[in-house]
């Protein structure tokens, strides 16, 4: 009995590393053929400034859309893209797509920056600060309105190649943001060896902002790291009034959720965009901010 049983194991587990593989072959040869035919598109969520309600900033994640199995997430075809090598190009489109939308928005008169998230195979390549440098002279964007987003693996890997690239892009003037900051490695090291220009507090933290006192405490403490390092802190997964009020009592600069907005694509964006700053002049006409 216990072979049997032993046998239906491996039986099952070889089926679900079949599933495994046969899953991942799809999925990369659905997004090959999805860079060459369009099918992705990328969504913007906005960021907006805890002090004066505007719009400062936008996210960029990307979207894939498939004709029979419908929306396919970044989550599930980004580390597909990394494995494949097909990161590169798709990174690269990202990055040209939402340029080419920021500058849109900044001839409309709104001067927002643009976040793109940058995989840690993209910032082990050598070349990636002269595509980043062709892409904004391309676009027209002023460097520092594009801010890449990277996590704390992309820092720590001891990699040279990536500590130079990342001195090559600081140098172009393009603002760099530590994405889901608190839940990679806990060395802070790196915080001081590169120049960093913004923290994003992890998605994590804020979700349990108000029932866990523990997740408040390690967001009170990474907004005064980063503050006393001389760096914006921007909290990630905004979605309640009450979230968004601790934060503000801890003098978080920015936030973003689905408390302000859903990612949504540029058409929207435009609206959100023309919508927010009217009301946020009326907001903010009057109001003193405590010290
Ligand atoms: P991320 O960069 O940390 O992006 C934030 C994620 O949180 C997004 O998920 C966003 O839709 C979601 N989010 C924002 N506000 C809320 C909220 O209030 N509640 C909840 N529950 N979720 C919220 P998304 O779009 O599914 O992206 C997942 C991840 O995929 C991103 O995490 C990023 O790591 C990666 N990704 C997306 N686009 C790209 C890309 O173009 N390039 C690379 N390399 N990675 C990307
Ligand atoms: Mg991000
Ligand atoms: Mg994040
Ligand atoms: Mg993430």
């Amino acid at each position: 009995a216990a072979k049997e049983k032993g046998r239906n194991a491996f039986e099952f587990f070889s089926r679900q590393l079949k599933q495994k593989a046969q899953d991942r072959i799809f999925l990369e040869e659905g997004l090959r053929q999805a860079l060459s035919q369009q099918e992705l598109s990328l969504h913007y969520q906005p960021q907006v400034s805890l002090e004066s309600g505007e719009v400062v900033g936008v996210e960029a994640l990307a979207r894939w859309f498939h004709a029979e199995r419908g929306n396919i997430g970044p989550d599930r075809f980004i580390p597909v893209a990394e494995q494949s090598g097909l990161i590169r190009e798709l990174g690269a489109w990202v990055l040209r797509t939402a340029c080419l939308q920021c500058i849109k928005w900044h001839r409309l008169g709104h001067r927002i920056t643009i976040g793109v998230n940058v995989s840690i195979i993209q910032l082990a390549d050598p070349s990636f600060p002269t595509l980043v440098a062709k892409t904004l002279a391309e676009a027209g964007l002023d460097p520092a309105y594009l801010e890449l987003e990277l996590t704390e693996s992309c820092l720590m890997g001891n990699t040279t190649d990536s500590a130079a690239v990342l001195k090559e892009l600081k140098s172009l003037g393009v603002k760099i943001a530590i994405d889901d900051f608190g839940t990679g490695y806990s060395s802070l090291s790196y915080l001081k060896d590169f120049a960093v220009d913004r923290l994003k507090i992890d998605r994590s933290f804020v979700r349990e902002i108000t029932s866990r006192s523990d997740a408040a405490a390690i967001i009170k403490a990474i907004i005064a790291i980063g503050h006393s390092l001389g760096l914006r802190v921007i909290a990630e997964g905004i979605e309640t009034a009450h979230e968004e009020e601790v934060l503000v009592r801890h003098r978080c600069d920015d936030a973003q959720g689905y408390f302000y907005a859903k990612p949504m694509p540029a058409a929207e964006v435009e609206r959100f965009l023309t919508e927010r700053s009217a009301t946020a002049a009326i907001d903010t006409s009057g109001i003193v901010f405590p010290q």
